[in-house]
């Protein structure tokens, strides 16, 4: 998304850019051109949007507008699916996304790209739609049978839903809220370097929401648990879908309210306070971590 916004950024200044963001977030959604269903209204031989995926991998078409596969059948590209799940229309295509055999090779002309990679392939709306299509047939292979029961599993006809005949136990898409925080004292944000890090890299504290706790919740005890601190004025700043593997980020802004920096030195390693000029960005703007730290430079530079 941020890639879109530079156009903007000169013309606003930081103060709007916050508001900016969270318009083009709505415009920029999955819902743009994509209409969700259940069923299939159209024949079966409706020429069709396809999201195919190897392993996690998915085939894109270079040559195609969209850069996702259209076809009225997948023989056009000698591809066989070992499973098909509908996804709704897209700019009023009917919509699919399928999974093939690992051995399966792309057509000639296309190939399979790494789901991350694609977002600088792939318009953003249709990388968020890859995104659901990646869970939605996830999803529809780890619930084949009742987890309850062990019976196979059928479609439910009213939504993304599978339903065991024999026990009605029913299973739906799994997504685990995160919450990911940027923490401000005296102009300085707070960051951490993580031990499962590929990277040397300082990042955002961020984690797992808990059963029963509120996501404000999860940002205090995540604070309190990576580095030691109290925070307040928690506030929502903006969200985002993170197929990898079904993570939904909920990010937050907070403020320093009282402790003194302490990590585990297990999972966390380290933990300072980084003034603007102390911070790179980020190599990728498609995260929301890169993007409430360019809220944090855009905010806190020059004071
Ligand atoms: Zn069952």
């Amino acid at each position: 998304m941020n890639k879109k916004l530079q156009i903007f950024r000169g013309i606003f200044n930081s103060r709007n850019y916050h508001f900016l963001v969270l318009t083009l977030t709505i415009l920029l959604g999955i819902y743009k051109r994509y209409q969700p269903a259940v069923a299939s209204q159209c024949a079966s031989n409706t020429p069709a949007y396809w999201f195919i995926f190897n392993s996690d991998k998915l085939l894109i078409n270079p040559k195609n507008d969209l850069k996702i596969p259209f076809t009225d059948s997948l023989k056009e590209f000698s591809i066989i699916s070992i499973r098909e799940y509908y996804l709704g229309t897209l700019d009023g295509h009917p919509t699919y996304t399928a999974e093939v055999t690992p051995e399966t090779t792309a057509p000639e002309g296309m190939s399979f790209e790494d789901l991350k990679l694609t977002y600088d392939i792939l318009d953003e709306d249709i990388f968020l739609l890859a995104g659901r299509a990646i869970q939605i047939i996830n999803w529809d292979k780890n619930h084949q049978f009742c987890g309850a029961c062990g019976a196979p599993t059928i479609n439910w006809e009213h939504g993304n839903a599978k339903k065991c005949p024999e026990c009605g136990h029913m299973s739906f898409p799994r997504i685990s809220p995160a919450v990911i925080t940027a923490i401000v004292k005296d102009g300085k944000l707070l960051m951490a370097k993580h031990s499962y890090g590929v990277t040397n890299r300082y990042g955002l504290i961020a984690g797992f929401v808990d059963p029963g706790e509120t996501l404000e919740e999860a940002v205090k005890r995540e604070v309190a648990e990576e580095v030691g601190l109290k925070v307040k004025n928690i506030k929502y700043f903006d969200s985002q879908p993170w197929p990898f593997p079904h993570s939904l980020m909920v990010g937050f802004t907070a403020e320093y309210k009282s402790g003194e920096i302490k990590v585990d030195e297990l999972e966390i390693l380290d933990a300072k306070w980084f003034s603007p000029e102390e911070i790179s960005p980020l190599p990728s703007k498609m995260s929301i971590a890169s993007e409430l730290i360019e809220w944090f430079i855009e905010n806190y530079s020059n004071r």
